[in-house]
């Protein structure tokens, strides 16, 4: 039910370099299709008349920021990759592990546009001194699969993979591996271990992996999204990109922004970076049955509640995350009045605790804690103090506490619903231990 909405005004080749190849039944662009819609172009005027340099340098000016959520600078990344000389050649990684909750933008483009992320990917790999690329994609996503099967084998066929690219010398390859359904295989650390055959664990950082990350080389993981931004940037420029933002938004370039939840038309729409909720509100019909806002979330389960005074914002990396959230992936979870916020946390926090990894004590432990107190305080059946301890965790579970992002995702739902809703909280504290602890059973009574 998530299909990709635009208008007609919308697919112009000039502004929406993402989404115009779309074709308005949803069906795979094959490689023919993509080819006469100047697919491959980048590719060919990049390899053998750019250095990687060039090109990190054109990444760097329109900073591309990484669409995977955290919002780091691709084009930075890709210039922090020990390459070149003699160092040894290492690998790019498409993370296609798209299991965030309420994210479905990658899943689009891995479905219908494969060849878009391939001629990234090679554009990447060129830009990296990359030998192999990978793309790890999510188990469940089967159609993407078949999508990018397909594809990869067209583009072989054509020689956009394999030796001597386009008559440029540059050799690269790319394999599928799919996952096996953990949400922690999308954090990049825990992905390399897993395509390395280990169990999932994440990996202390630094060393980033674009210093030593799979097999000990140098890794570049770069997200679905960000990888597809690239042959638009390296055929129009870094201030074309810049400018697709029209203003809104300090950063450059287009993002694919979603809407689920309570209203009228789900769905995803490419649009300048920096467009507000409100804007994509509108565009999802508005909220369903004439019911009233109450919070939404701006990209996922790991970003924090914001409300509706917060809906004129720009959707971007920077101004979110002033608002004690972060953009994360751009895809709203709208929630309505009647919706109970503390069901919504305990809901999420048990998504959190299945997919914890136990590699470190705080994530191990405080998750299953936090989902405890929340389902007593769901049954009505909280005890005083209940609040105050779910406060504590969202702390200890906050950034710098464990190996990786998992905990520190899980605790912004959890802090940011206290704060903005704490009386309904509040409501799940047994009434009769509320009275207790108000006036309390003198002694020897
Ligand atoms: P992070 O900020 O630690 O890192 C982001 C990227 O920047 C990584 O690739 C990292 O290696 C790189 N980086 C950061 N500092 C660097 C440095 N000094 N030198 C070189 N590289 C550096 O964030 P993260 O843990 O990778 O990701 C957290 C984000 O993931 C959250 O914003 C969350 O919203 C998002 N997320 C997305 C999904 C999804 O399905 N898309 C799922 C879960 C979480």
């Amino acid at each position: 039910h998530c299909q990709l909405r635009q208008s007609a005004g919308e697919r112009r080749a000039e502004t929406h370099p993402l989404t115009w190849r779309f074709r308005e039944d949803g069906a795979l662009i094959g490689l023919e299709e993509y080819v006469e819609k100047d697919g491959y172009a980048a590719v060919r005027e990049v390899l053998g008349n750019q250095s990687p340099q060039d090109v990190i340098a054109t990444m760097k000016e329109a900073n591309v920021r990484g669409r995977g959520g955290a919002g780091f600078s691709a084009g930075l990344k890709w210039s922090l990759t020990l390459q070149g000389g003699d160092l040894p050649r290492g690998y790019l990684v498409c993370n296609a592990d798209e299991m965030e909750p309420g994210t479905f933008k990658d899943r689009l483009l891995l479905e219908q546009q494969p060849h878009l992320l391939i001629e990234g990917m090679i554009l990447g790999a060129y830009a990296n001194n990359s030998c192999f690329g990978y793309i790890f994609l999510r188990g469940e996503y089967i159609e993407a699969a078949r999508a990018l099967i397909q594809a990869l084998n067209e583009a072989r066929a054509a020689g956009w993979l394999g030796k001597n690219i386009a008559g440029s010398g540059f050799d690269f390859d790319i394999a599928l591996h799919t996952g096996a359904g953990r949400y922690i295989c999308g954090e990049e650390t825990a992905l390399i271990s897993s395509l390395e055959g280990l169990r999932a664990n994440p990996r202390t950082k630094p060393p980033f992996p674009g210093q030593s990350g799979a097999w000990g080389k140098p890794t570049v993981v770069n997200n679905v999204e960000t990888l597809c931004n690239v042959p638009a940037v390296m055929r129009h420029g870094a201030e074309w990109y810049q400018g697709l933002s029209g203003g809104l938004s300090d950063d450059g370039g287009t993002k694919l922004y979603g809407v689920s939840g309570r209203v009228n038309r789900t769905g995803l729409w490419e649009l300048p970076i920096g467009t507000s909720a409100a804007e994509l509100l509108d565009r999802a019909g508005g909220i369903r049955d004439g019911r009233a806002l109450k919070t939404w979330l701006p990209g996922g389960g790991s970003t924090g509640f914001l409300l509706p005074e917060h809906l004129e914002l720009a959707l971007d990396f920077d101004t979110i995350g002033e608002y004690g959230s972060r953009l994360g992936t751009g895809l709203l979870t709208v929630v309505t009045e009647e919706q109970s916020v503390v069901s919504l946390v305990r809901n999420l926090e048990a998504f959190f605790a299945r997919e914890s990894c136990g590699w470190c004590t705080p994530c191990r432990d405080g998750l299953p804690w936090t989902l405890k107190i929340l389902q007593s305080l769901e049954r009505g059946e909280g005890e005083q103090g209940d609040i105050e301890l779910l406060e504590q965790l969202a702390s200890d579970l906050g950034p710098g506490k464990t190996f990786c992002a998992h905990a520190p995702g899980a605790a912004m739902p959890l802090e940011s619903s206290i704060r903005h809703f704490r009386a309904e909280f509040e409501a799940g504290i047994a009434h009769e231990r509320r009275a207790a602890h108000e006036d309390p059973i003198p002694a020897g009574g």
